[in-house]
């Protein structure tokens, strides 16, 4: 018996408020709020149409602290999604302490102003959660969110000791056009064009964007270069699984998304800081998000197949062990359920498991957690029910082969 309040309106938030429309026993009402009305109008919309279920909606600015306060408390929600944009973290995390309700997020938090991805100013509001009796749960998307129950899991029930993990992200989807990208473009670009960086033997080695590729054969998709980024799960996991050796992630990306990423970054249209055009100021990559064609519209003309999971290598009983765990999640398929294509899918799903585990009780304590910091389990068991079933594949420690 929950009132979850859900802030934004793109195509993450549509996944999400679509499964939690799905799940009314833990969901008993649902507002959804952003800062454009009409696009959580479209929503709402769509879900009376294919579920009959009535749910509100709410015009908002998340980055005015006072007014999300008060929002939460005209409305009694009891917990708050933030499928908004990164640079709304920390705001909607000081109004969820103030109401003293739960935080879900799906990504951490950034500055407009700098490309920095760090849980830093996340996990300095952990004392401030304590005081007002209630939690944060950081990153509850796939990447990072499934990627971290996937490590959570194996930890707590396939190895005694790991040592080390890859990440790998696969989007072997196609939409048609020559260049667009799958979630924010500006978040997206800021993402895949910074430095690389991963960690081995106690410290993080730096990269040039894109400097290291190998190719991997992903279950039900094929062989796809894939290239090595810095991402998020990255801190946590090194800080919460003591014993790893080594950790780095890896995305594909097709010689035509890095062919214009490159011309884009050649002309300065991927730059964050403000020029001034014709006396204007403006950011060319908020500029350029104006151009791209919206992820949300994507879904309709998306085909092919996500495979994202992680391949992680330890000891269990003094042997050498080496497991892939993975999802595979098709975009037509997505598209026919909720109406959106399977990045939003595999980001809104989870943003809905992580808020059913707070609301339900079942992942319950005081402070700033990210999603291994709890019993993987019930999320995994989650994950089979609601849109995303998994496969566990044993591996030759000593090989990229398949055992069973
Ligand atoms: P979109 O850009 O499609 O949607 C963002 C929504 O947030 C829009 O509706 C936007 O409003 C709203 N918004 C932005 N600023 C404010 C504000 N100040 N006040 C109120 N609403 C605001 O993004 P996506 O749906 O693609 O992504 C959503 C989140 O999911 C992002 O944080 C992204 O980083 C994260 N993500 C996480 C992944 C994971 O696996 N962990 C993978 C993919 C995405 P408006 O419509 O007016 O612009």
């Amino acid at each position: 018996m929950s009132h979850i309040l859900i802030i934004g309106a793109g195509g993450v938030s549509q996944v999400a408020t679509v499964k939690c429309a799905m799940n009314t026993k833990t969901f008993t009402k649902i507002t959804l709020a952003s800062r454009t009305k009409s696009k959580c109008e479209a929503i709402a919309k769509f879900i009376k149409e294919r579920l009959n279920v009535d749910i509100n909606t709410v015009k908002i600015d998340a980055d005015d602290t006072k007014a999300v306060v008060n929002l939460i408390k005209d409305i009694k929600a009891d917990l708050l999604l933030n499928v908004a944009l990164p640079y709304q973290d920390l705001t909607l995390m000081d109004a969820c302490v103030e109401a003293g309700i739960p935080y879900i997020d799906t990504a951490n938090y950034e500055h407009p102003d700098t490309a920095k991805f760090e849980y830093k100013l996340q996990w300095a509001k952990d004392s401030d959660f304590k005081s007002a009796n209630t939690m944060a749960l950081l990153g509850s998307g796939f990447d990072p969110g499934v990627t971290n129950v996937f490590c959570a899991y194996a930890k707590q029930n396939l190895f005694d000791e790991i040592y080390e993990i890859d990440i790998l992200d696969c989007n072997a989807g196609d939409h048609g056009y020559a260049f667009a990208t799958n979630f924010n473009p500006e978040i997206n670009l800021r993402e895949v064009s910074a430095k690389g960086r991963y960690w081995e033997n106690g410290k993080w080695i730096e990269t040039d964007p894109m400097e290291i590729m190998f190719k991997w054969d992903y279950p039900k998709v094929g062989v796809k270069d894939s290239y090595l980024l810095y991402h998020e799960e990255l801190e946590s996991l090194v800080k919460n699984i003591p014993t790893l050796k080594r950790i780095r992630f890896f995305m594909t990306f097709g010689q035509s998304y890095l062919t214009h990423m490159k011309c884009l970054e050649n002309v300065g249209m991927l730059r964050i800081d403000e020029v001034e055009h014709n006396g204007v100021k403006i950011v060319p990559i908020q500029f350029l998000k104006t151009l791209l064609p919206d992820p949300a519209s994507l879904g309709e003309r998306t085909k092919g197949k996500t495979n994202i999971g992680c391949v992680i290598t330890g000891i269990k009983d003094d042997k050498p062990r080496k497991v892939y765990i993975y999802n595979v999640c098709d975009h037509e398929e997505c598209y026919k359920e909720t109406g959106a294509q399977a990045v939003s899918y595999t980001t809104g799903v989870p943003a809905m498991i992580g808020s059913m585990m707070v609301a339900n009780g079942i992942w319950s304590s005081k402070g700033v957690f990210n999603m291994e910091d709890f019993d993987a389990k019930p999320f995994m068991d989650e994950l089979n029910k609601q849109g995303l079933p998994w496969e566990i594949i044993e591996m030759d420690p000593n090989s990229n082969r398949i055992v069973k």
